[in-house]
């Protein structure tokens, strides 16, 4: 492509004439962005800032991952406890339908002693009325 027709320098700066300049011996067109990166990455400063901004990064990607694994966590903490909170509520049904039967069948046992009592004392009245008839 000839540099007239082109709208991007070959690093994707736009290729338009306020940032475009022309080397006066060769008069060839230059980026001039490129330019400026190129001469920034060979100040002295370059790699302390690069490693700065790199630091910068990864500590900002650990925190990230940090956050993540905080809400995964607090996720799962809020699950268990709610698995925790229907399992003691599971419990507390079992046992109290549980204490409900064992009431209703000492109540029943109750009454069918009391029953039993009670047939058995009318037995014993007729048992001793049948005697007494028998014997005059
Ligand atoms: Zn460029």
């Amino acid at each position: 492509m000839s540099s007239a027709n082109r709208t991007y320098c070959k690093h994707g700066h736009p290729w338009v004439a306020e940032n475009l300049y022309t080397i006066p011996k060769t008069g060839q067109l230059v980026c001039r962005e490129c330019v400026r990166q190129a001469n920034r990455r060979a100040s002295p400063t370059y790699k302390k800032e690069l490693d700065t901004l790199k630091r910068n990064s990864k500590r900002l990607d650990a925190d990230l991952h940090e956050a993540i694994a905080q809400k995964q966590a607090s996720e799962k903490i809020a699950a268990l406890s709610l698995a925790c909170l229907e399992a003691y509520r599971e419990i507390k049904r079992f046992t109290s339908v549980k204490k409900v039967t064992l009431k209703e069948a000492e109540d029943k046992s109750q009454k069918a002693k009391i029953r039993e009592q009670k047939v058995a004392e009318r037995k014993q009245k007729r048992m001793l009325r049948e005697a007494s008839t028998s014997n005059i």
